[in-house]
Formats: C-alpha cells, sequence, structure tokens
C-alpha cells in the first residue's frame, strides 16, 4: 500500500506501509498526522487509519480532537493529489518527482545536487558497489590466457603448417600476420559476445568479477566492443592503463573510465 502524509503543512509521500511505520518509529509522524491512501475518501488521522501502529507513538488524548471535527473540516485538506513525490536519496526529504535529477542511478534534489555532482567528481559516489581490485583483475586475465590456450595451440598446431605450406615457405611473414589477424579476432569475440551477454569472460566469472555500468546496470553488447577495443589502448601505453586500476579509488582501469564501466566482485 502506499500512503501520502500531512508534513509541515504539505502532502509528502508515496511511501509503503513499512517506511510509514519508519517514520512513528522515528517520531516524525504521530497519532495525529493526517494520512491518505488511493481509496479512501478523505485524509484521517494516523491513529484512525492504522490504530496498530499508531498508539505506541501517539499518546490518545492527542487523538481525540481530530475525529470530533466534521468530516468536511478534514476533507482533503491538501486538496486532490499533488505532484508524485519521491525520495532524495541525499537528504532523504519528499520531494516533487520534477524536481529531482537522476545522478548516477540516484534521485536527488536541485539543493542536493552540487554536493552529489562534487561527490561524483571525487569519485567516492556509488559506494554501494565493490569493486575488483587490481590482483584478481590480474588472475582474471591471467585464467582467461588458460582457457583461449587450446584455441591458440589448435591453430598453431593446425592452421599454421597448411598456411605454411600454401605459402610454399616464401611468405613466412605474411602468415604470421595473417595468424595475428585469426588470433586478434578471436579474442575481440571471446570478450565481446561474454563481456556484452553475461557481464564478464569464463577467467571474470571464476574471479567472480562481472563488468557493469557506473549505476550497476549491465553492459551489452555495444559498450563491450568499445571496451575490447579500449583495452587496446590501455595496453599500448605499456600497459599504463591496466596499472592505474591499483590507484584510483574505484578501480578504474583507463578502458573502464573511457567507457564509464566498472569491474565488481559479485
Ligand atoms: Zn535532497
Amino acid at each position: 500500500m502506499t500512503w501520502y502524509y500531512a508534513e509541515n503543512n504539505a502532502q509528502a509521500g508515496p511511501v509503503s506501509d513499512e517506511q510509514l511505520r519508519g517514520l512513528v518509529a522515528a517520531g516524525r509522524l504521530d497519532g495525529t498526522t493526517l494520512v491518505w491512501k488511493a481509496g479512501m475518501d478523505n485524509w484521517t488521522p494516523l491513529a484512525q487509519a492504522l490504530p496498530d501502529i499508531a498508539p505506541a507513538a501517539a499518546p490518545g488524548a492527542r487523538i481525540e480532537p481530530v475525529v470530533s471535527k466534521s468530516t468536511e473540516a478534514v476533507k482533503r485538506p491538501f486538496g486532490q493529489l499533488m505532484p508524485e513525490t519521491a525520495l532524495c536519496s541525499m537528504c532523504g526529504q519528499f520531494k516533487p518527482v520534477d524536481d529531482l535529477v537522476m545522478i548516477a542511478g540516484q534521485r536527488v534534489c536541485a539543493q542536493c545536487k552540487p554536493l552529489e555532482l562534487q561527490k561524483l567528481q571525487q569519485g567516492d559516489a556509488a559506494p554501494q558497489l565493490n569493486y575488483g581490485g587490481f590482483w584478481i583483475r590480474f588472475a582474471a586475465t591471467f585464467m582467461d590466457g588458460i582457457v583461449m590456450m587450446p584455441v591458440i595451440l589448435l591453430s598453431y598446431f593446425f592452421v599454421l603448417p597448411k598456411l605454411v605450406v600454401a605459402a610454399q615457405g616464401t611468405e613466412s611473414l605474411g602468415t604470421q600476420l595473417l595468424l595475428q589477424l585469426g588470433y586478434f579476432l578471436f579474442q575481440a569475440a571471446y570478450k565481446i559476445f561474454f563481456t556484452g551477454r553475461y557481464g564478464a569472460t569464463p577467467g571474470k566469472m571464476i574471479a567472480g568479477l562481472k563488468i557493469v555500468r557506473e549505476d550497476g546496470s549491465p553492459i551489452g553488447y555495444g559498450l563491450a566492443a568499445l571496451r575490447f577495443l579500449a583495452e587496446i589502448v590501455s595496453a599500448l601505453i605499456f600497459y599504463i592503463g591496466y596499472i592505474m586500476i591499483a590507484f584510483d579509488v574505484q578501480k578504474r582501469a583507463l578502458h573502464d573510465r573511457l567507457c564509464n564501466t566498472r569491474v565488481v566482485r559479485k
């Protein structure tokens, strides 16, 4: 059930039964607080609408005046439902939905927005994500190497001799390049497929790691492909792009920064 309640002469909510209980327990509401939910004719004192939760917070004496009022006086003191309100994740206040903006997957009100943006820039937003550090990711990459090893070996044992024969030993450089290209395409397919579909390569799965967007949502094939390309950049600059993981609060590699992704522990 979703409740609306009156606070400081304004309508707040919607809140669940659970949240309403919490507000009573916290002393923010008492038995005289007017509440309303869809299906009710009038705004009603909490003690009347939900006798099982209100008495604990409300001295019985304070309930009486509202009950004796005429229904007209109590009826919809705040008019029809005002614009939907929602909780600001920063200050914990109810604000009209129109005044709230989504930042990093969180609803934030106009007052708190500058603070939240500052937090983001300092890199300590979304602390609920448990980021995977340098060594566990190194281990995952190593395990991906082991997983891909059979394919590499197979290509050397079966593909390479055939290519060499075809080239009659005169174009071994071209053959080598062809093999490199094949290996590159295989790696691309391997990484883009697994990270796009499952958020993790087999090596990362074994290590209990997952690649997600900043807000924790899946990356999908498009971003997986982009991240594969960005990873090449990380490798080309003497692997400094990877070493950056160790020095970032959110454990971002260069390719994570470029794609706005995070690697988290499951
Ligand atoms: Zn706020």
